[in-house]
């Protein structure tokens, strides 16, 4: 028998500031059920409801504590969309199936501010719209082409120019932007745990400190050990996104699970907060490297980007995300910056989420690429509906082959060069 060993959650302001956390203690008798579902973060956890709300019988295997990984820690911000832009979706996949992906990756913000309604889970949320903002030309070539696909296809998004934004951020750093009505804000942690809670109330069960050691069939079941005791299960989800690890052969190699930091101030004076974003949409940068940033119902700026590729523990250690916020608003400087912390996402080498089906009854799916609070979240449904008969055709995404990335041992260089060059352009202008 392994000891289980429970991280505690990252040092952030949402682990000071979250809802108590549902019981969700270690599995310690073995369990035979229809589904068990590996990671408790939004994937895992929608789809533990969905499966459990039509009264299946439905096991959530989380290593540490649901909401620990990207879901409890991430920047908060719920963005409708893709990374990609709809013409390229299409040109990717075709009419068909580019058209539902768009139109499910779209939907995906007003399908999760749903959910928060349909089960009064308390997390803070508001649907003040998202800003894809540009500070370079290039950047600003792009995002004028991304708003006029939407608005070809008749999305509410609007293109804002220069005073627009300065009106919108109190900056001048901002070329332009797309506004996405559709786009709003929640509390990570706290939207986790209402799911978990929502969850096992449906009937889910849920084990925390929980972490699956190995996979393996057992006729035409699989196995599923951990520390304490064994799952045997029908079918099995793979949610573990940015920690996946050997679990099943060569899928850790399909992600390159890069960090991401955030840092917070004290809650701001109310003037301080109106003139950094009076209407509180949420803003991410389409730049060299992405800063995203909002101020959340208590007035604290929570500033997000990229950082060390280690884990944090205090502000000091992004101070490069408090000198571009105080560059961005001169008038914080004094400020005091409370928290400091960061997580590992997935990035996929073609930037979509990846949905794979390597052999019968074993479903994965990871690689949100920093846009996982809403998609996760209505993932859960599709995956759900393909666990309990549905055809993979029904899902809304491409489900394609495990396709370990070349030279993935290379990941931590190769994203550490990209930060620092990312930074040096930033710095130069250009
Ligand atoms: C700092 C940061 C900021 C971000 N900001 C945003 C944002 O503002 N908006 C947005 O849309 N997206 C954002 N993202 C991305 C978003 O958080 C993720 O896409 C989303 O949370 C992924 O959810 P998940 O359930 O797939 O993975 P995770 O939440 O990472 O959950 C995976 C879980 O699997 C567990 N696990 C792994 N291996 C095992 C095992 N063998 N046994 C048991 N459990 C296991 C882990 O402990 C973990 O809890 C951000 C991510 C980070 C890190």
């Amino acid at each position: 028998m392994t000891t289980p060993v429970r991280l505690p959650l990252p040092p952030s302001l949402y682990a000071d500031t979250a809802v108590p956390a549902v019981p969700t203690p270690p599995l310690d008798t073995d369990r035979r059920v229809s589904v068990a579902i590996v990671g408790g973060g939004f994937t895992g956890l929608s789809t533990a409801l969905h499966l459990a709300e039509q009264g299946t019988d439905v096991v959530v295997l989380e290593a540490h504590e649901p909401g620990w990984g990207a879901s409890g820690n991430n920047g908060g911000q719920i963005n409708p969309g893709l990374k990609h832009d709809p013409d390229q979706i299409e040109a990717d996949f075709g009419g068909e199936l580019g058209r539902r992906m768009i139109d499910f990756a779209y939907d995906t913000t007003n399908f999760t501010l749903d959910l928060v309604r349909r089960y009064q889970i308390p997390c803070e949320s508001r649907q003040n719209g998202t800003l894809r903002a540009a500070y370079n030309e290039a950047a600003a070539t792009g995002i004028k082409t991304t708003a006029e696909q939407c608005i070809s296809r008749g999305m509410p998004v609007k293109l804002l120019g220069r005073e627009e934004m300065r009106a919108m951020t109190g900056s001048d750093r901002y070329l332009c932007a797309m506004l996405d009505e559709r786009g709003g804000d929640l509390h990570p942690l706290s939207y986790a745990r209402g799911l978990a809670r929502a969850a096992i109330s449906a009937g889910a069960a849920v084990y925390g400190e929980t972490k699956a050691l190995s996979l393996s069939r057992e006729g035409s079941r699989w196995r599923i050990t951990t520390p304490r005791a064994t799952v045997t299960a029908d079918k099995v989800l793979l949610a573990t996104n940015g920690f996946t690890d050997d679990l099943w052969p060569g899928l850790r190699r399909t992600v390159v699970p890069v960090f991401s930091s955030i840092a917070a101030t004290a809650p701001l004076s109310d003037e301080l907060a109106r003139a950094i974003m009076p209407s509180r949409p949420v803003l991410y940068e389409s730049g060299h490297i992405t800063v995203y940033y909002r101020i959340d119902q208590r007035n604290r700026l929570l500033m997000g980007g990229r950082g060390p590729m280690h884990w944090i523990k205090s502000p000091s250690d992004i101070s490069y995300l408090i000198r571009y916020a105080e560059r961005l608003w001169p008038q914080l400087k004094g400020v005091s910056w409370t928290h400091g912390w960061n997580s590992r996402l997935a990035i996929t080498a073609d930037h979509y989420p990846h949905v794979h089906e390597p052999t019968r009854n074993l479903l994965i799916s990871l690689g949100c690429n920093g846009r996982g609070v809403a998609l996760s979240s209505a993932m859960g449904v599709q995956l759900a509906r393909r666990l309990v008969g549905g055809t993979s055709a029904e899902i809304d995404m491409p489900i394609t082959g495990i396709k370990p990335i070349r030279m993935h041992a290379l990941w931590p260089v190769a994203v550490t060069a990209t930060v620092l060059a990312g930074r040096a352009r930033d710095r130069l202008g250009i």
